[in-house]
């Protein structure tokens, strides 16, 4: 099974997923690049994913669906490009022989999904929207700090070696807040080195991996008392778990 994102608009990746034959696409925000893809790999579209309802990554269903009979899959409770076939966490599909299990993580969106595999022979994969980022997480567009930390929760739970596939390249300003939040944290520095050098090369710094962002994403850091004690800095009434993830989302969104 290849794994492959395609970039889209600025900062999108539509990740897509084939053997050869048949292809997965996620989070599909432009049909074209999709096109192009499937045109030059020889691979019939099976399936469209879809994690959340944001037109960036919504906004090539429909061409999509219509042009190769693709089936399509997205969250219960969204407006969603229909038909499709809706699912909600502890759903399980099978696509490409796959079986993708569904995750609930409420936060960015009210509704939003994440889709997670253990394919065989092959380390686990994670397609989390805009759910977790590297070295970042989305923004609360409708749901609640608490939900997004149980999501984040959730998404962490998952094996280290799972294949985290984010739906932005976001790492490079990701890690500049990282830094900043915790200065001593060796992992980010040597992440940041990476990270340089692949974007001064155009390529994607994804997927990461669960193990990785335990290490340098301050968002799944927010127990550890070094960084509630540098969040009190910015907000000094943050106390509990999630005023303090509440108020680290804050730090980050005026940053
Ligand atoms: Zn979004
Ligand atoms: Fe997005």
């Amino acid at each position: 099974m290849n794994l492959i994102p395609l970039p889209a608009f600025n900062d999108n990746y539509i990740w897509m997923l084939h053997d050869g034959a048949r292809a997965l696409v996620v989070d599909p925000g432009e049909a074209q690049v999709v096109f192009e893809a499937i045109e030059r790999l020889g691979v019939q579209l099976a399936a469209i994913l879809v994690t959340h309802h944001h037109n960036d990554h919504t906004g090539g269903v429909a061409d999509l669906r219509e042009g190769t009979g693709a089936r399509v899959f997205g969250p219960m409770h969204e407006p969603m490009p229909e038909p499709l076939m809706r699912l909600t966490g502890g759903d399980v599909i099978q696509v490409l022989g796959l079986s993708l299990q569904v995750i609930d993580v409420p936060g960015h969106t009210a509704g939003h999904i994440a889709y997670y595999a253990e394919p065989a022979d092959q380390t686990p994969l994670l397609f989390c929207g805009d759910t977790l980022f590297s070295a970042g997480s989305g923004r609360l567009f409708e749901g609640t700090p608490a939900q997004m930390l149980t999501s984040l929760d959730k998404l962490a739970a998952l094996p280290d070696n799972t294949r985290v596939c984010c739906a932005h390249e976001y790492t490079a300003s990701g890690l500049v807040f990282a830094r900043t939040v915790e200065p001593d944290n060796q992992a980010v520095i040597s992440h940041q080195i990476m990270v340089k050098a692949l974007r001064e090369q155009h390529l994607p710094t994804l997927p990461s991996s669960i193990g990785l962002e335990k290490a340098i994403n301050p968002f799944l850091r927010t127990h550890l008392e070094s960084v509630i004690r540098t969040v009190q800095q910015f907000d000094a009434s943050a106390q509990d778990p999630v005023s303090v993830f509440a108020a680290l989302r804050t730090w980050k969104n005026q940053f």
